[in-house]
């Protein structure tokens, strides 16, 4: 790419951000839409969270991505948030709109469109989801507000399942919530239509491990596996020899990136066909 004078500086901010693809992802969807922009990452501490904000206003930054750990605490230093970002709590999307620092969300949204991609309606689903950290927060946040029929949560830590119950029904209380330990001792799993892995396990150093047995589960099945490194994961790799349709949670990753350009840049239509020729740039990042 040829920087001059005016290539527009995007942004990641995060801590660690060191195996972030975010740069890869981004540098390559400028470079297919032929933009004059550069995607670089900072490695930034809490403590320098303000600092960087201010900077990043004092350059004109036009637009940036947060993450972990800044999600929330990023909240107090923009002029304003989404609605959708001010219920997750949490953002991961800035846009400068005319010298204004505005926050979204498009982590939820990412993961939901890998279903409108490949054709799969989720009205009347019934979803088991396992964990109920930060990303499991913004899929059922997003979950509830599509047409589903129920979501059971399975968690390690019971608390945290309880909130994000309680955090669903507040949004849309006709969904049916269930709340369980990953033992899923009290499940009907002849009745999932659809089964999110939003835990760690299956990435490293649990690549050997499976968050759940499969048996007892309908030849149907979707199983979404949010984890992207690596990516066919032991879950993913089970449920393929079972005959379930799987994801990989790199279809997540591509389209929340793509989702942050369609805010960045104001754009109508998103072709997400472009997601092939990401994922082919990105294969040998992931293995
Ligand atoms: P998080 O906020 O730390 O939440 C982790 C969740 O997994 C919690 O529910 C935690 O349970 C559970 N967990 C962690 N270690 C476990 C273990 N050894 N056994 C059982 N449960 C365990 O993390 P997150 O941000 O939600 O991220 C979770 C995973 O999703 C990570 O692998 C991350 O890379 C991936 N991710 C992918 C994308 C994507 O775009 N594809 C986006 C975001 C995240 P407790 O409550 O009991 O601790």
């Amino acid at each position: 790419m040829n920087i001059t004078y005016e290539t527009n500086l995007y942004c990641l901010i995060g801590n660690p951000i060191e195996k972030s693809l975010s740069p890869i992802i981004h540098n390559s969807i400028f470079e297919i839409f032929d933009r004059n922009c550069v995607y670089l990452s900072f490695n930034i501490n809490g403590e320098d969270l303000e600092n960087t904000i201010n900077a990043f206003r004092a350059m004109k930054v036009k637009g940036f991505n947060v993450t972990i750990p800044h999600k929330k605490n990023i909240i107090k230093y923009l002029d304003d948030i989404t609605t959708e970002a001010k219920i997750m709590g949490a953002v991961n999307t800035v846009k400068n709109e005319n010298g204004k620092f505005v926050g979204y969300n498009t982590d939820g949204e990412g993961f939901i469109q890998t279903f409108s991609n490949n054709n799969i309606d989720l009205k009347d689903k019934n979803i088991l989801l396992l964990g109920s950290g930060g990303a499991a927060f913004s899929i059922g946040v997003t979950l509830a507000m599509q047409d589903i029929n129920s979501i059971y949560i399975g968690n390690r830590n019971i608390e945290s399942c309880i909130l994000l119950k309680e955090k669903i029904n507040s949004i849309n209380n006709k969904i049916i919530t269930n709340v369980d330990n990953l033992q899923l001792e009290n499940i009907d799993k002849k009745s999932i239509d659809i089964i999110i892995n939003s835990t760690p396990i299956g990435m490293y150093p649990m690549e050997d491990m499976s968050p759940i047995e499969l048996n007892g589960y309908s030849k149907e099945t979707i199983v979404y596996d949010i984890v992207y490194k690596p990516l066919e994961t032991k879950l993913l790799y089970e449920s393929k020899l079972k005959g379930f349709k799987v994801f990989s949670g790199i279809s997540m990753l591509l389209n929340q990136a793509i989702l942050s350009q369609k805010i960045w840049f104001d754009l109508k239509e998103i072709n997400f066909k472009i997601i092939e020729k990401l994922a082919g740039n990105l294969s040998s990042y992931v293995e």
